[in-house]
């Protein structure tokens, strides 16, 4: 293909244009110019390869234009300008081209643009707008990071939140089944609520009744002192003044008849004294009447009243050596305590030798023992033995032959040696024989009749 030639119309154009016109063949040899170029060069580019001006990258540039499959027709839009390094006589200047392939491909025209003021602020504002929307980017790029993040902690939150809220049903139903236990420990508690004031009320109603039967007691004992007393004491004065012969003489059959009730009369008496002695004991109204007693001379003393007891038990009866203990106490109470002990170990000891022995307490009190030698007794009924008309042998079927108590001395005796401060206690084993007791202080205590001291039910 021959090279195309400029139309000579086209050479006031070239000459006239503010800038330099080149045309290149495919090998980049310079085919015209309108030697604008070579002037600002100072030196002949035409004729020459246009790459004996350039710098190395300018070159690369050059050779990848003329390598590529030119594009029909002219198209400065899509072909950008395009900015090389020429090399001058003395410095490297750079120059703008479009570069423009004419009909068929086989010759480039290098067009420069050259740069005009008018476009500076247009360049300026290009520059401006350009660097604005490269901050834009760059601001849109960091709120897109930072809403990521902010995403990323959310969805973080979120899964905690998730975590939480499992914990806290977790959490609730324990709660759940803590109340329902509560409750149910609640309903339990009214229930044994219920139960104690059920009780309560039974105990307070057994304690009225209780108050009841001890009252109705009390006047029976009351009506008795009264209505059996004043008979008796009739008939033993009765009995008195026909021993005493008032009413003429009485043969040996007739005094022996009536000495004999007279015995009966006096024992009748004593079971009255006995009962209306409990009942005093338990209404509390036990007087003492003190004084300075010889322990020691007392027992002695009872040791001979019962002397023919003990000679018709067949039983040998003495006080053993201990030491002389005096205490402050009512000698008639004492009397009727030891009286009561030695009698029992005679009635019940079966012969058995009786006895006593009189010592000082830690206390400086009085410590009375009365032994026997007889059968003893159970361990079960030891404590019972002290309960009102409680009597072992009868409850045995046993004969109780001369035994005939009232199963209410024990009973008194034990409520006087409270009353007089002390204690009375058994000691026993069967077989072998039993002890009891008494215990007395130095002197009876303010208030020592114990108006409390009351049977037990
Ligand atoms: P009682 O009037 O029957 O003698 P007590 O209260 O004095 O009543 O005694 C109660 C019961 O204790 C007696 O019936 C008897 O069975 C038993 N008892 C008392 N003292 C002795 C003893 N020394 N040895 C064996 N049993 C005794």
């Amino acid at each position: 293909m021959t090279p195309a030639t400029i139309t000579p119309e086209l050479h006031p154009v070239l000459r006239a244009f503010p800038g330099a016109v080149l045309a290149l063949d495919r090998a980049g040899m310079v085919l015209e110019s309108n030697g604008y170029l070579e002037r600002a060069l100072e030196r002949g580019v035409a004729g020459q390869a246009f790459s004996a001006v350039l710098d190395t990258a300018s070159r690369r540039k050059l050779d990848a234009i003329l390598s590529r499959e030119p594009r029909a027709g002219h198209d400065p839009a899509a072909t950008p300008a395009w900015e090389l390094m020429l090399a001058g006589r003395d410095t490297l200047q750079p120059r703008s081209f479009y570069p423009v392939w004419d009909e068929g491909g086989e010759r480039l025209w290098l067009v420069e643009c050259p740069r005009d003021p008018r476009f500076d602020a247009l360049y300026e504002e290009l520059a401006a707008v350009n660097s604005e929307q490269a901050n834009t980017q760059r601001q849109l790029a960091k709120e897109k990071a930072r809403l990521a993040r902010a995403l990323a902690e959310l969805e973080r939150e979120l899964t905690e939140n998730e975590r939480l809220s499992r914990a806290l049903q977790g959490q609730n139903e324990e709660m759940e089944a803590q109340n329902q236990e509560l409750l149910a420990m609640t309903e339990e508690l009214h229930a044994g609520q219920d139960q104690l004031l059920g009780a309560n009320q039974q105990l307070e109603r057994r304690t009225r009744e209780l108050q009841i039967a001890l009252n109705a007691r009390n006047r029976f004992y009351a009506a008795m002192n009264h209505e059996l007393r004043t008979p008796i004491n009739a008939v033993m004065g009765y009995n008195d003044l026909l021993l005493a012969e008032v009413y003429g003489s009485l043969s040996e059959q007739q005094e022996l008849a009536v000495e004999r009730s007279q015995r009966a009369a006096r024992h009748l008496r004593e079971l009255v004294d006995d009962v209306l002695d409990l009942s005093r004991l338990e209404l509390g109204k036990a007087e003492l009447a003190t004084q300075d007693v010889d322990a020691a001379a007392l027992v002695d003393d009872m040791l001979e009243t019962l002397r023919p007891v003990a000679a018709q038990a067949g039983a040998e009866m003495r006080r053993v050596e201990g030491e002389p203990v005096r205490v402050v106490t009512d000698p008639r109470r004492l009397r009727q305590i030891v009286l009561n002990l030695l009698s029992n170990a005679l009635k019940y000891g079966e012969g058995a030798p009786v006895w006593a022995r009189v010592a000082r307490g830690a206390d400086g009190g009085l410590v009375l023992e009365v032994t026997d030698g007889g059968p003893g007794i159970p361990q079960e009924d030891l404590g019972r033995i002290f309960d009102e008309f409680v009597q072992l042998a009868r409850e045995d079927n046993t004969e109780a032959a001369g035994r005939d108590g009232t199963g209410l001395g024990l009973s008194i005796a034990r409520r006087m040696a409270h009353a007089l401060g002390g204690t009375l206690e058994a000691a026993s084993t069967v077989g072998v024989g039993s002890t009891f007791r008494l215990t007395l202080p130095p002197a009876p205590p303010r208030g020592a009749e114990r108006p409390n001291d009351h049977p037990r039910p």
